[in-house]
């Protein structure tokens, strides 16, 4: 049998409250969502979700002792990986059709394809739908929309 004392057993449950704990914050959910197409570095996230620096640094840190992302130094700044793709599958538990992933569409700021499962903001103007990966490029877009919007005629 193996050994497992009454604190290893507590300190088990303190780690899955940890995780969720971690989970529990929308801009997180939206950090992992992120992460999950690839690493990124802080200024990269920080422009996507429109978040002030001091704010994301926090919700990083929480991700990170949760062991749901990790750091790795990328010349001066600091790049971040996801490492726990379970995070990422609590977020895509109701998406098992293939019309929630199909089609893909670009984000015309950040030029990102994604998945209709990974559109996080919508705007429409003139019967045109634009899709964004995240707050931070929806507010890019509403701030330059002549720069983005595509002119058909
Ligand atoms: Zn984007």
């Amino acid at each position: 049998m193996p050994n497992i004392t009454l604190s290893s057993y507590h300190e088990l449950f303190a780690q899955k409250a940890q995780f969720f704990e971690a989970l529990a914050h929308p801009k997180r959910l939206e950090i992992i969502s992120l992460l999950s197409r690839g690493s990124l570095c802080v200024s990269e996230i920080q422009s996507m979700l429109g978040l002030a620096q001091a704010n994301l640094s926090q919700h990083l840190s929480m991700l990170r002792k949760a062991n749901i992302v990790s750091t790795k130094k990328n010349g001066k700044e600091v790049e971040y990986s996801l490492i726990d793709r379970d995070a990422f599958a609590l977020l895509n538990t109701k998406a098992q059709n293939a019309k929630d992933i199909f089609p893909i569409v670009i984000d015309p700021v950040c030029k990102m394809r994604l998945t209709q499962q990974e559109i996080a903001e919508r705007v429409v103007i003139q019967d045109r739908e634009y899709c964004f990966c995240a707050s931070g490029c929806k507010q890019l877009f509403e701030k330059n929309k002549e720069q983005y919007v595509t002119h058909c005629e």
